[in-house]
């Protein structure tokens, strides 16, 4: 663990920047002193003209390991995000077998422990509403659950095991269930019957080329799954999160039910606020992500909802697939599966967007970086730079810019990520902090698989790290 001085740097503190000094000790800030200082240690690091950031906090991630190493895994995944300035990232349950109970997970926990270069947490599915797998599953140190309101595709059944309940009366279970443990169950939000009552509508005329997907899950397929998921969750209590919002409708319903008092929390990503419509004309399939990207209205009730702080959370939704099974969507956009790799674009597009003015920062930091950790209860050591925190920050120069290429990006898929190649955005990541350890540094990965360790939300029982 190491001691280091991050020196002469603007340090980004509960929403201001300030000139000090961050003083770590045992790979923990034990102190922010006054430039010039800090106590003397070996190692110093000059951050003069730099943003010092606390490292982001993923809360949407899949690496999918151990199955379809082809697509990425811990380490791949975990390389990709420590370039974008991600210290900790919240692994889906997707897998296989997916995570329904403390055994599948604490297996792979192991495997994140051995390969993962920066710090992890694992969600759990609830769907098989059997109290051994959930309890197990909290145990074992679940960040929070996840469920996804449409059905798992045909041929990945073992992948979603628990995780996608179509039927209101499981649905209602299961959030009680999880309410009964106090861990936030974050939903994928899309109605499996809406989708096929578009379907049978379209009939014929669903169309096959990229364009299509947009019409074949309208924002109906979205709005109502969000809507009939709020009012369940007044009425049951549990700690809802909406994941990957892309319609402003969902958005006016979070807020109107956060006025309400339902503890309810939501998510975007970059791509639902810096693409329109064409990003599918440009890249077909492999702009093709659940839900779609609305672009206009829905872009702009987004954009605004981040900048009043009424979504919490920006995240990356970071979904590799190859090349390969991105391409058969050009023949038929349903082929291809939804998802891209965009956890390289996730700090970088928003922090540009801070730079040009179009967002605030404190909206934008706070979303990426104490939001996620103090919502799913990691905020005693991630999320923020005072005292007692894990040493987990980013190094930002504010007057660099950084162009991402598909070909440089460290995702095993970097060839399908093509959303983001070659877009250029103000600001540069000059270096990436795990718990005082440099991670990333200018373009060069320095961290060791192995590294990274599990979070867990500071109720549950078990040695997580400390956390
Ligand atoms: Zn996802």
């Amino acid at each position: 663990m190491k001691d280091v001085n991050i020196i002469n740097g603007t340090v980004y503190l509960a929403g201001e920047l300030r000139e000090c000094d961050v003083v770590v000790r045992g790979g923990k800030v034990v102190e922010l002193a006054a430039p010039g200082t800090a106590p003397d240690t070996p190692e110093q690091v000059d951050a003069e003209g730099l943003w010092v950031l606390p490292g982001l906090v993923d809360a949407h991630f899949h690496c999918r390991a151990p199955a379809y190493s082809e697509r990425e895994d811990f380490e791949s995944g975990s390389r990709a995000a420590a370039a974008g300035g991600v210290t900790t990232y919240f692994e889906m349950p997707i897998s296989t077998p997916g995570v329904y109970n403390g055994e599948v997970l604490n297996s792979r926990r192991e495997l994140a422990e051995t390969s993962s270069l920066v710090d992890f947490g694992l969600y759990a599915a609830p769907g098989t509403l059997d109290w051994g797998d959930i309890n197990s599953a909290v145990e074992a140190g679940a960040i929070g659950f996840k469920v996804f309101l449409h059905a798992a595709p045909a041929d990945r059944l073992d992948e979603f095991k628990g995780i996608c309940i179509t039927d209101d009366v499981q649905l209602y279970k299961a959030l009680r269930m999880v309410s009964k443990t106090g861990l936030v169950c974050s939903v994928h939000a899309e109605d499996e019957s809406m989708i096929q009552a578009v379907a049978e509508e379209l009939g014929d005329d669903a169309g096959t080329g990229p364009e299509a997907h947009a019409f074949q899950r309208p924002p109906v397929v979205e709005d109502y799954a969000s809507s009939r998921l709020l009012v369940l969750a007044e009425h049951v209590g549990v700690r809802i999160h909406l994941a990957h919002v892309s319609s402003g409708f969902t958005a006016a319903l979070l807020r109107l039910a956060r006025e309400r008092g339902v503890d309810a929390s939501g998510e975007t990503c970059p791509h639902y606020i810096a693409f329109g419509n064409e990003v599918m004309e440009k890249h077909g399939p492999f702009a093709k992500v659940n839900p779609p990207i609305r672009g206009g209205a829905d872009a702009a009730a987004l954009r605004a909802a981040v900048k009043h702080g009424d979504m919490e959370l920006l995240v990356s939704d970071h979904s590799p697939f190859t090349v390969e099974e991105k391409t058969v969507g050009f023949e038929d956009i349903r082929k291809a599966p939804s998802g891209s790799p965009g956890v390289e674009g996730l700090g970088r597009y928003f922090l540009d967007q801070v730079l040009i003015g179009e967002l605030p920062m404190r909206a934008v930091v706070d979303a990426l970086t104490i939001n996620p950790a103090a919502r799913f209860g990691i905020e005693a050591h991630k999320g923020h730079l005072f005292p007692g925190a894990d040493a987990d920050l980013v190094l930002f120069d504010p007057n660099g810019s950084a162009t991402l290429s598909a070909g440089e990006s460290f995702s095993r898929s970097r060839n399908s990520a093509k959303m983001w190649d070659g877009y250029t955005f103000r600001g540069q990541i000059i270096s990436t902090w795990v718990r005082g350890e440099c991670v990333y540094k200018e373009g060069e990965i320095l961290g060791r698989p192995g590294f990274g360790r599990m979070v867990a939300p500071k109720r549950c029982q078990v040695d997580c790290g400390g956390v």
